[in-house]
């Protein structure tokens, strides 16, 4: 296995802290969710020979190859099938993987259990455009989160809000000022389509662009972040705002909400 720097390493402690915390919200039932991090700024220099790697082709669903701008790329990344409460062990649960330079599979460098046919979950394509995307828009992001929150994922099936990102966001934002600070570009939502398909990795990169959270209906949440601890934290506040709208709703009574002038005065104060 490659050397991991001390960098490196931190990156992959915030994945196995993230991941504790997704399965103590109960957020990550058997092998739902997933998380990916681009290590390649912080990996140092590699020039291995790696023929020493084992060479895996892609075969996930529908797709054969990387964007070509993601040769070279290397990201650590839980495996599929696997259990996010498992990434305790992060070097059993997932893998440190290098694109190829033809972006069509990957060397295996680190972790995967030590087996050497192990694949990535299903959606890092899609986790690898999202993050192309954010660095060609200049973002420092550099971790995607996908979960199944709780009240994020009641809210979607709420035929009010499930289709309508500007009313289901507003449902959030109006329950606490810290929702309307800390998730300042909002939440999108991606319609109901199959996990894994293009329609939904198009849709999801589409709304990460625009906004903080992107909320599969039906389904969860995907976020980014320039760590896992970031990525987590936008799809925490965006969930605190969920369930307090829901617990109102529970409650017998709509909320009155934080007024549209107060969320101006914040959004202004705090230059969100
Ligand atoms: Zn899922």
């Amino acid at each position: 296995m490659v050397h991991l720097n001390q960098a490196v390493l931190n990156e992959i402690a915030k994945v196995s802290e993230v991941a504790n915390y997704l399965w103590q919200r109960e957020w990550a039932e058997r092998n739902g969710g997933n998380i990916s991090v681009d290590l390649t700024d912080i990996f140092g220099a590699f020039d291995d020979d790696l023929a020493q790697y084992s060479h895996l082709p892609l075969t996930m669903v529908g797709q054969d190859s990387f964007p070509a701008e993601a040769a070279g790329h290397i990201f650590y990344v839980k495996g599929t099938g696997q259990r996010i409460r498992e990434l305790r062990e992060p070097d059993k649960a997932g893998c440190v993987l290098r694109i190829d330079d033809q972006a069509q599979g990957y060397h295996l460098l680190w972790g995967g259990n030590q087996n050497p046919q192990f694949a990535p979950t299903s959606e890092f394509i899609s986790h690898v455009e999202i993050i192309l995307a954010k660095q060609q828009s200049g973002s420092a992001d550099r971790c995607v989160v996908h979960t199944h929150p709780l009240e994020l994922i009641t809210l979607s099936h709420h035929p009010r809000y499930a289709h309508d990102s500007q009313a289901y966001c507003y449902a959030c934002w109006q329950m606490l000022p810290e929702v309307r600070a800390f998730v300042p570009r909002g939440i999108g939502i991606v319609p109901y389509c199959m996990p894994g398909s293009k329609m939904m990795a198009d849709g999801t990169r589409d709304q990460l662009m625009q906004h903080d959270v992107a909320v599969w209906e039906k389904h969860g949440a995907v976020a980014t972040g320039v760590d896992a601890l970031c990525a987590f934290d936008f799809i925490d506040v965006a969930n605190k705002g969920a369930k307090l709208f829901l617990k109102c709703l529970a409650s017998g009574f709509e909320p009155e909400g934080v007024t549209p002038e107060d969320m101006q005065r914040l959004k202004e104060t705090f230059h969100l």
